[in-house]
């Protein structure tokens, strides 16, 4: 796959960049500017080298009708600017008279950020004629097309897809480095290698366990998909989450994993409530003993030591998924345990790997820094389905042109 260097000389030359800003707000303030920190080396790179850079984005998921206030990704030109350190033309619309009008005026080494691609329908449309215009409005821009947005790989969407057949295309630098972390998780991981699984619904994830059985050593599961495990081993879970309609498959999951010698560790203990509240009231039980009228909210202490035992020795580790409803402080230690274990793994040379919006929003907001793990994935979706062993289009058409 071409990276920036391969499209040669850029002084002078309009690139246009997709990255992923989709970031969260609260209003017009920017909640967690994480998406746009990964993305500003990449954008000073290019800047760095004399190009004319055009950076292209999405925020939220607008109708596709046109501008929309609260989706507009003017704070993030603010911020933008504020974090590369020089200025950020924002145009009023991705294509037509605005953009071309914000581009023309570009000095080398300048930038404009274009407002939200999916004010246009034509961004994510299923249509590939549709599709195509757009990506034809959007090339007429720019000399080159490097991709970046990590987040939205997995999309065939007209400037992610559509585009790089129609420029020099190249990844940038957080695509690329997003894609060796992947290479380092699924070929030929060191060993041992354990996966840890959580989050709400064991049906987002069922893909991607199917395909793990057959790399990972250890696969540890905690979060709300873990009753599901539970009953499918004939444990009552109460009124916890449980997707019924997918007990038979995980049974199959684990008959497999015992074939193939996968150890699959499950929660001992859990943190059962009256409710999914923080006051309601919550107290530690056996895994085999939660009470019919209550809820599974976070896994246990006992097994916080457990899964941080199961991971202590482990050179590879990939972590998608909180252990518990760690936005209530109540149900936070779980998730705050296995980022110990991980942070500890880190230290000791392994490779770790958080992936997941949610999963990186909680050990930012459990007090982790990002440097402390190996890697915090952009893209969770993305990260999970190349895991899953499948093609994502915005890394594939690099291949292909
Ligand atoms: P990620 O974004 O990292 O991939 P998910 O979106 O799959 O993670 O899941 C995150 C959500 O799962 C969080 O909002 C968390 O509150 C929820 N969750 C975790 N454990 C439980 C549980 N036991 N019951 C209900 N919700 C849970
Ligand atoms: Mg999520």
């Amino acid at each position: 796959m071409s990276t920036i260097a391969d499209l040669g000389d850029l002084a002078g030359k309009r690139v246009l960049v997709r990255s992923d800003l989709n970031v969260p707000l609260d209003g017009t303030t920017i909640t967690d500017d994480g998406r746009i920190r990964a993305s500003v080396p990449t954008i000073r790179a290019l800047s760095e080298a004399g190009a004319r850079v055009i950076v292209c984005a999405h925020l939220g998921r607008p109708k596709g009708v046109g501008p929309e206030p609260a989706y507009s990704l003017a704070p993030v030109a603010a911020r933008l600017e504020e974090l590369l350190g020089r200025p950020v033309v924002f145009a009023q619309d991705a294509v037509g008279d605005s953009a071309r009008a914000a581009v023309d005026d570009l000095a080398d080494g300048g930038v404009v950020l274009l407002e939200n691609l999916r004010f246009n329908a034509g961004e994510t449309s299923k249509d590939d004629v549709e599709r195509g215009g757009f990506a034809d409005q959007l090339a007429g821009l720019a000399d080159a097309f490097v991709s970046d947005g990590f987040g939205v790989v997995h999309r065939k969407q007209a400037s992610v897809y559509d585009i790089a057949t129609r420029l020099p295309s190249a990844m940038g630098g957080l695509v690329q480095a997003e894609v060796e972390v992947l290479k380092r998780l699924t070929e030929d991981p060191e060993r041992p290698y354990a996966v840890v699984l959580g989050g709400a619904k064991v049906s987002d994830k069922l893909a991607v366990i199917a395909n793990l059985l057959q790399t990972a050593d250890r696969l540890l599961i905690g979060g709300g998909m873990v009753f599901t495990f539970l009953a499918a081993q004939g444990l009552e879970v109460g009124k916890s989450l449980l997707e019924v309609d997918q007990i038979d498959t995980v049974r199959g999951y684990l008959a497999d994993a015992a074939g193939r010698g996968v150890e699959i560790v499950l929660p001992v203990d859990i943190v059962a409530a009256t409710a999914f509240s923080a006051d309601a009231e919550h107290e530690v039980v056996a895994a085999e003993a939660i009470p019919a009228d209550r809820m599974g909210l976070d896994i246990g202490p006992a097994s916080g030591e457990l899964f941080a035992g199961k991971l202590a020795d482990c050179r590879t580790v990939f972590w998608n998924g909180p252990m518990g409803a760690f936005e209530m402080a109540p149900y936070a230690a779980g998730t705050k345990a296995v980022a110990e274990a991980l942070v500890a793994a880190t230290a000791g040379g392994a490779l770790t790997v958080v992936g997941g919006g949610d999963s990186a929003a909680a050990v930012r907001q459990l007090g982790f820094t990002d440097d402390q793990f190996g890697h915090i994935s952009t893209g969770g979706g993305a990260s999970l389905e190349y895991l899953e062993g499948k093609t994502l289009p915005g890394l594939d058409i690099l291949d292909r042109t």
